[in-house]
Formats: structure tokens, C-alpha cells, sequence
């Protein structure tokens, strides 16, 4: 049940830099992926081909069996991008928030979705707070609230647990394995060898804009 697939992706930007040198990747609907690899190696650069920010300079990829180029709203609505910080009003409440995130989807903003969604992330008694008086873990729920608004298939989360402390990274994977058992699909970035092997079904690994598969790190001495 292949809900990504890609096939033979080379980004090669204006500049001539080669950021991405024939990746081919098929993840199926349920998975927890983790692309590992520290800074520069690529991974944005695949996340947003992914999404069909970027237009790859050679290969295709479809998402749920749409093609992201052709089909770009199409597959933009079955991914949700959690990004690592907040950029909104700091006085709305979490409730209106994902509530007008939804709206900006063009969906129906049904009370009975919002609260599913806060619920799922144990921040429904947080509803009406505002996100300045949000800690830091409850800021992050909120991202990961407006990035499902939309109710998507997929979920990328850029870097999850940077910067933060062990508490807050425990409780992150927790959030997302919570997540996973509801059904949607996790793409996460790290730089962090315990937290891809911690969350992940398959870690892929990216160096150099090459991609090398692997259920375990431990199997990158055998392969590499
Ligand atoms: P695309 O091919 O997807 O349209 P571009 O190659 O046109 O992307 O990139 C847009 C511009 O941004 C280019 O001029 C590029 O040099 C610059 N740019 C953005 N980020 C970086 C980066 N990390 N390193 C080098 N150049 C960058
Ligand atoms: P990562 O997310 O793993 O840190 P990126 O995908 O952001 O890696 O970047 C991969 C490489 O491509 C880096 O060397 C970066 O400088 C380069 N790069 C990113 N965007 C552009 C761009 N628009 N133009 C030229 N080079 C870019």
C-alpha cells in the first residue's frame, strides 16, 4: 500500500549545485519515516519536492497517486507541514487558531473537527488559552494542531525536537506515536542517530543528496 512514491529525483539548482543525486524512495501509509543527516545534506530539498515546492530537475513523484507537479492542490491538501516555530498571533486563542487554519484550507470549520484535533493532542483543556501562555511543549502541539487542521494523510515534521530538552523530546515522540496509531503517515527531519532510531520504521539516511535506506543505524556498517 504505496502512499509515496518517488522515483529517480535530481534537484540540481540554478547555481549548479547538485542537492539532490537520484533519490528514489517508496513509503507506504502508516509509516514513521526519518530522514537523517546533518545540515546541508538535503533534506528540505526533499521534503519540498515532496510537497511540490520544488520542481525536481529530473523524476517524478506521486503522493496518494496524484502526480505533486500536475496535481499540486490535490496533493497539498493530503500533507500537513509542521514547521519548528510558531509564527502566529501570539493573543489568539489554540481554538481559533487551528480553527482559521482550517478555514484556510477551504474546509467547513466544524467544531467537532477542532476539538477531535485538540483532543488527539491532549490540548483540548487549552482551548482557550492564548499561545503566549503556552509552554514551549504546548507551543509545539499547537504547530502540529494546524498542520492537521486540514485532516491530511501526511505529516512532515521539520526537525521536531531541535534544541529542546529531554522532557520536551519524550514527549514529542510521544505525541507522534500517538499520532501514528490514528493512521496518518510521519515524515520527520533529524540530526539526532537516537531519535531516528527511537521513532522511526525506516530511517533514511541522507548525506551529500543521497539517500541509503536502513530499518536500523546499525546497519549502515553493513551497507555502506
Ligand atoms: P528553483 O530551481 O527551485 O527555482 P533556485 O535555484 O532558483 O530554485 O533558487 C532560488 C535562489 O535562491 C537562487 O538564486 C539560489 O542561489 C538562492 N539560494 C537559496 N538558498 C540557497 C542556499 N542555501 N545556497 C545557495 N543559494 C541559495
Ligand atoms: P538540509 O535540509 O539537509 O540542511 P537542504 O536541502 O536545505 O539541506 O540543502 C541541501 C544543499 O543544497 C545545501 O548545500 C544548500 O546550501 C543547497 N541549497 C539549498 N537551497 C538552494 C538553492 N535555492 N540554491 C542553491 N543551493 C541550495
Amino acid at each position: 500500500d504505496i502512499l509515496i512514491d518517488i522515483k529517480n529525483i535530481t534537484k540540481k539548482y540554478d547555481n549548479g549545485f547538485t542537492a539532490l543525486d537520484d533519490v528514489s524512495l517508496q513509503i507506504k501509509k502508516g509509516e514513521i519515516i526519518a530522514l537523517l543527516g546533518p545540515n546541508g545534506a538535503g533534506k528540505t530539498t526533499l521534503i519540498s519536492t515532496i510537497c511540490g515546492i520544488i520542481t525536481p530537475t529530473s523524476g517524478s513523484i506521486s503522493v496518494g497517486g496524484f502526480d505533486t507537479l500536475k496535481d499540486y492542490r490535490d496533493t497539498r491538501k493530503m500533507i500537513g507541514l509542521v514547521p519548528q516555530e510558531l509564527t502566529t498571533d501570539a493573543f489568539e486563542t489554540v481554538f481559533d487558531t487551528v480553527s482559521f487554519t482550517r478555514g484556510l484550507f477551504g474546509k467547513p470549520r466544524d467544531k467537532s473537527i477542532i476539538e477531535k484535533i485538540l483532543k488527539d493532542l491532549s490540548l483540548w483543556d487549552k482551548k482557550d488559552n492564548k499561545l503566549r501562555e503556552l509552554s514551549g511543549g504546548m507551543k509545539r502541539r499547537v504547530l502540529i494542531a494546524k498542520a492537521l487542521s486540514h485532516e491530511p494523510d501526511i505529516l512532515f515534521l521539520d526537525e521536531p525536537t531541535a534544541g529542546v530538552d529531554v522532557e520536551l523530546r519524550k514527549d514529542m515522540w510521544n505525541v507522534m506515536r500517538a499520532l501514528s496509531k490514528t493512521g496518518v503517515t510521519i515524515i520527520l527531519t533529524t540530526h539526532y542517530i537516537e531519535e531516528a532510531e527511537e521513532m522511526a520504521d525506516r530511517i533514511g539516511v541522507i548525506s551529500k543528496g543521497r539517500i541509503l535506506l536502513v530499518e536500523q543505524t546499525s546497519e549502515l556498517m553493513r551497507k555502506l
